[in-house]
């Protein structure tokens, strides 16, 4: 791996080859990694869990704000690691999130929440759903287009 796409944002892959206590952490457009024997498995181990944490950390904060702004909640959230579905919400109102979502743009992340959330009320594609979703994220549209831009360039990716 040669560079890792956080929060809408490309950072290259920088490993580090000296202690520092810190482990990982952005510098500009860089992320920095301490990798003091040249280790993949162990660099690649360390990203994986600090891109984790940092989804879980994002993920649950806009959970938590966008059921308030939109006054629909849901009884519990979880997270998964997929390859191709963003996000569902249950008719027993169980919110799964996909942890990928973190590589994305943060208004594009805050769209596939409020359009799960959305499912709380309206568990079909109507219509109606759309014009719930779009009385919280106006521009819907592109943020959907963003959304498949994304997923065909990662199809490319492999
Ligand atoms: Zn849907």
């Amino acid at each position: 791996m040669q560079e890792l796409e956080h929060l809408g944002v490309t950072y290259q892959l920088n490993r580090i080859p000296v202690f520092d206590d810190r482990m990982l952490w952005l510098e500009s457009d860089k992320l920095c990694v301490v990798d003091l024997r040249d280790d993949d498995a162990h660099v690649l181990s360390t990203l994986l869990r600090w891109t984790e944490r940092e989804a879980k950390r994002h993920l649950t904060e806009r959970v938590r704000i966008l059921t308030e702004v939109t006054g629909w909640d849901v009884h519990k959230v979880s997270f998964r690691r997929q390859t191709t579905i963003w996000g569902s919400c249950s008719s027993k109102k169980h919110l799964s999130l996909n942890l990928e979502l973190v590589k994305l743009d943060p208004a594009v992340i805050d769209y596939v929440i409020i359009h799960e959330l959305a499912h709380t009320v309206e568990l079909n594609h109507s219509r109606a759903f759309w014009n719930l979703v779009a009385m919280h994220c106006p521009d819907y549209p592109v943020k959907k287009a963003a959304l498949r831009a994304f997923e065909r360039k990662r199809l490319t990716k492999r």
